[in-house]
């Protein structure tokens, strides 16, 4: 082991020897759940309810600490069969548990299941008034059954979605993992690449030849593959189109945005308020191109490195800045922090057999959550220790919930994440030791702004257009326009950007898999900087309320908890506060010169 190194304990999830047993437990449960839906009618008691669900919370926490160690476990030890065994018995026992539960949130939905009565919204009202943390969480539930079709319609859909769009979708993997790249840089040996992996990490190299022919090798096989390409999208796309009608949304994005929990407003707010910054973005790409002696930066050039700074930092003295810097926060963040560590929930080093990037996970709220890093000591690999933690402080924040309603919803869930990741960085900024340092610090951060804020955001503008028109027939190349002519549109005169970029809307997984998924990764952070900065500007008296934000789990609607504590997800005026503290950023980069 390297010094400092750290493994984690699983045993605080399944005591050793206890796995069988425990797993045997959540079986009989799952085959008294199943049974349990006689005990369900609209006028049963209160008490009578609550016994139902307190039992239904106590098997769904015995399910998720059966399957968090077998993860976990498979996360540090990728090769080991014994985990995939226990996985795949656990994965079993989730697919008896989804059976028995259906009726149970069919009947709670108002919706028929088998011969029994429905269940009104008057005794709705009553019964889930009894379980109060759980109260908004069915209810939420319940507020969907207008998008419900009848049960032998829905029954329907979910089957043919096998074979039809969940097909699609895996006919785009399949056809795109086979893709072969021929990567041809000047002056040097063609090479033909199996994966996009070895690719990608020239977007970073710091010849220009280089970073162009890795973009070039990228898109040649997309293009060749366009007309397919084209029409899996078609495909998706209608699909989604016509189930959105039938679900009788607004709109299509309205249909994931029931999904995550957000008002359609105020997602037009965040596409809004990023289309008006685009400028913002515009001239940190002109001032990148002034810093490397280009006269214009080139779409191939945004992930170039300015100059290298090595500088390694040993775990033990990152974690002490980390949680130094969250005590100057808030005593609460640190401490919390220190609880993973001092417990062994962190897993700290890459090993071989251990699974790449990093996680937080939460097994249920009564258990301290799990921190997964791969450590090497860059600042990059600083800030992820910062995010993960502040994943494990939001976990323990709301770890006073019931488990259905402690998770957290999706608009929610990188605030305390991104929070504790910008004041780790404005740290290591005050802290570095050379203008050579900080440039790289804020240059870094200007680019990871720039790919998770705007980007993100104009590929769902591009869904937005692409749903819009499908209905009335276009072309594959339409798409691409498109694709291209919005990407124009945010560099504005600041990047110049190939033609070949119009097929990059083909290269987005999500976009197929997940349609409109892309904006959470704005919104996530858009949201956390605008929390930054009202922390800023009103100081430590702000941080109870980010702290009373972290606490609600998923037991409120995230509208409701952010206007609690005085914030409207749709006033433009909220959202203009991450990008004044993007500018500030982008200001100290101008005067380091
Ligand atoms: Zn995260």
């Amino acid at each position: 082991m390297t010094a400092h190194e750290m493994r984690w304990n699983l045993h605080d999830i399944v005591p050793k020897g206890r796995f069988e047993g425990l797993f045997k437990k959540a079986g009989t449960g799952i085959e008294r759940l199943k049974s349990s839906i006689d005990k369900y009618s609209p006028g049963m008691t209160g008490q009578a309810f609550r016994r139902e669900m307190e039992f239904n919370e106590e098997l769904m926490e015995d399910l998720s600490r059966l399957s968090g160690y077998c993860s976990l476990w498979e996360a540090t030890d990728l090769k080991s069969q014994d985990a995939k065994l226990l996985r795949s018995r656990t994965d079993n026992l989730f697919v008896k548990y989804s059976d028995a539960v259906i009726p149970i949130h069919h009947w709670l939905r108002g919706l028929p299941a088998g011969d029994r009565p429905a269940l009104d919204d008057g005794n709705a009202r009553r019964l889930f008034a009894s379980f109060p943390d759980l109260s908004y969480v069915l209810g939420h539930m319940r507020s969907l059954a207008v998008h419900s079709l009848a049960p032998g319609e829905e029954r329907i859909m979910s089957r043919k979605r096998v074979s039809g769009t969940g097909a699609l979708s895996d006919l785009y993997d399949v056809l795109t993992d086979g893709f072969q790249y021929r990567f041809r840089p000047k002056g040097r040996r063609p090479q033909t690449l199996n994966s996009q992996e070895p690719l990608r990490k020239h977007f970073y190299s710091a010849r220009p030849s280089e970073r162009e022919a890795a973009y070039r090798a990228l898109f040649e096989p997309y293009g060749r593959n366009l007309t397919a390409l084209f029409l899996i999208y078609q495909a998706i796309v209608k699909d989604w189109v016509s189930d959105s009608q039938l679900r009788k949304h607004p709109s299509p994005v309205s249909m994931r945005n029931v999904h995550n929990q957000v008002p359609d407003a105020a997602i037009g707010t965040l596409l809004k308020a990023t289309e008006d910054n685009a400028g913002l973005f515009q001239e940190f790409f002109r001032l990148k191109a002034g810093l490397m002696k280009l006269k214009r930066l080139r779409r191939y050039d945004i992930l170039a490195p300015l100059e290298e700074v090595k500088k390694t930092v040993p775990l033990d003295r990152a974690r002490r800045l980390v949680t130094d810097t969250f005590r100057s926060f808030s005593p609460g963040f640190a401490e919390k922090a220190e609880r993973v560590f001092k417990a062994g929930h962190i897993d700290t080093h890459p090993r071989p057999g251990k699974r790449s990037g990093a996680f937080c996970s939460n097994v249920t709220p009564k258990i301290l959550p799990y921190v997964l890093l791969n450590y090497t000591g860059n600042s990059s690999s600083v800030s992820t220790m910062a995010h993960e933690l502040g994943h494990a402080i939001h976990d323990i924040c709301s770890s006073g919930h019931t488990i259905s309603a402690a998770g957290t919803t999706l608009p929610l869930a990188e605030t305390a994440s991104t929070i504790a990741e910008i004041i780790v960085f404005e740290r290591m900024l005050e802290t570095a030791r050379s203008a050579r340092e900080k440039r790289a610090l804020l240059m870094e951060k200007m680019v990871d702004a720039y790919s998770t804020i705007v980007r993100q955001a104009y590929i769902v503008k591009f869904e937005l257009e692409a749903h819009r028109r499908m209905g009335g027939g276009v072309k594959a190349d339409d798409l691409c326009q498109c694709y291209l002519g919005l990407l124009r549109s945010h560099f504005g005169s600041a990047v110049e950007v190939a033609d070949e970029f119009r097929l990059e809307w083909a290269y987005i997984p999500h976009i197929f898999h997940t349609p409109f998924y892309c904006y959470a990764y704005s919104f996530g952070d858009l949201l956390a900087l605008a929390l930054y900065s009202r922390y800023r500007s009103q100081g430590s008296a702000f941080v109870p309320k980010i702290e009373r934000i972290l606490s609600y789990g998923s037991s409120k609607s995230p509208d409701d908890i952010l206007k609690e504590v005085g914030i409207d997800m749709a006033d433009r005026k909220f959202w203009q506060g991450s990008f004044d503290i993007l500018r500030g950023w982008l200001d100290q980069l101008r005067k380091l010169g």
